[in-house]
């Protein structure tokens, strides 16, 4: 087992460092220590900085910041393939929801399994993840229709830590889907989160923060609001599902309670677009559901990259809209269908993916002082990651530092 205290250099590397701050030209290499880049130089000088270091030759490799996949719901029972051969054959999706589909069999088939079967249901997603360089994961709950179910689902995505190697930020994703029957309908189950389950949580300690679901066939915007004040009360930062079917406003909304980020975005309007930048909340576009939906508008990318916001990219991995484990996949996505720039797709599931997610100061670039998670590609540029698809680049996954 190799130590992560003792030195490490990465060599003759060709950094992509993705920090504001430009490098030396003749930075090749990196100094892991601990678990964080401890420095940043030439091959010759960091030899000499740490003399007894395990050394690593990249062979002029490419090397990217480890990659983070900021949204997704890879925590499930189950699959919805039959639900895709219905609708392949005609059915809407709305009929198909009637008819027990939807979330809320997913919720079912997740409730049927326990803690360690749920786990090894989302270890083959996850390692499709993994052998696309990503270093750290954001796992939603959701598909839990009671309290326990929803503490059980963090529980599990916690435990994956302990099961890869990779970093998990959690989401408690309160308001998703109304469960069946709920005394007082969707507004009694709001007064549910704010006056019991969002405390319980809070004081579980295992979600980093809370997501909602603002659409006309979820939540309202009045409902979600109410929920992000009890968030905040208890010190949780939000994210929004918004304006993913419809211009609710979400991305206004979002703004309003200074998120983390809002995401979806595809009916935002200039007014929306002009309150992220404001509040510096990150745009997560998500462009495996759109392709999966097969929506027609897409979001606003060029009046968010007018206005300086942020754009992530992630996957949403989920069994009913998005059944993509790919993040490599998803900036191709974004680019062929939303327009990204291939430095944009590169930044979105990295330096944005990690403000998406709060964890900027510690990941998300190459940067002293941050962890050592890298990426390291068989690619000659940068922008063959974004340009083909299933080809696997990856040489080397490091996640701090080893
Ligand atoms: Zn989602």
């Amino acid at each position: 087992m190799p130590d992560a205290k003792a030195a490490r250099l990465y060599v003759n590397g060709r950094l992509l460092t993705m920090s504001a701050s430009a490098g030396g030209d003749a930075d090749d290499s990196i100094a892991a220590l601990d678990g964080q880049i401890a420095a940043i130089g030439s091959h010759a000088e960091l030899r000499r900085q740490y003399p007894d270091a395990e050394v690593i030759d990249l062979d002029g490799r490419l090397v990217t910041p480890g990659l983070i996949d900021c949204h997704t719901h890879i925590v499930y029972g189950g699959d919805r393939s039959s639900e895709m051969e219905r609708r392949l054959a005609g059915e809407s999706y709305e009929s198909i929801a009637r008819a027990g589909g939807g979330i809320l069999s997913t919720a079912a088939a997740t409730a049927r399994l326990d803690e360690a079967a749920l786990a090894a249901a989302a270890l083959p997603r996850i390692d499709a993840l993994l052998a696309d360089g990503v270093t750290t994961l954001e796992i939603k709950s959701g598909y839990g229709l009671t309290l326990a179910a929803e503490l059980r689902c963090l529980q599990v995505a916690r435990h994956i830590e302990s099961l890869r190697p990779l970093s998990v930020r959690t989401t408690y994703l309160a308001a998703h889907v109304v469960p069946p029957r709920f005394p007082g309908g969707s507004d009694g189950y709001v007064e549910s989160l704010c006056t019991q389950y969002l405390a319980a949580v809070a004081a579980s300690g295992l979600a980093h923060a809370v997501d909602a679901y603002c659409e006309t066939i979820a939540f309202s915007v009045a409902q979600v609001a109410r929920v992000f004040d009890c968030a905040q009360s208890l010190k949780l930062p939000v994210k929004l599902h918004a304006d993913q079917l419809s211009n609710m406003h979400g991305a206004a909304l979002a703004a309003r309670y200074s998120a983390l980020s809002a995401d979806h975005l595809e009916f935002t309007d200039q007014a929306g677009v002009g309150a992220l930048a404001e509040a510096g909340t990150v745009a997560v576009l998500l462009p495996g559901a759109f392709y999966f939906l097969r929506q027609q508008q897409a979001p606003p990318v060029s009046a968010l990259r007018q206005a300086g916001v942020p754009m992530a990219i992630a996957t949403d991995c989920n069994p009913g809209t998005s059944p993509l484990c790919s993040l490599l996949t998803a900036m191709n996505l974004a680019a062929v269908q939303f327009g990204l720039s291939t430095a944009e797709c590169l930044a979105g599931v990295t330096r944005e993916a990690a403000r998406a997610l709060g964890v900027l100061a510690d990941r998300g670039s190459i940067e002293v002082g941050k962890r050592c998670d890298l990426a390291i590609w068989n690619v000659d540029q940068p922008s063959a990651l974004v340009y083909s698809l299933g080809s696997r680049p990856l040489y080397r996954r490091v996640w701090g530092g080893l």
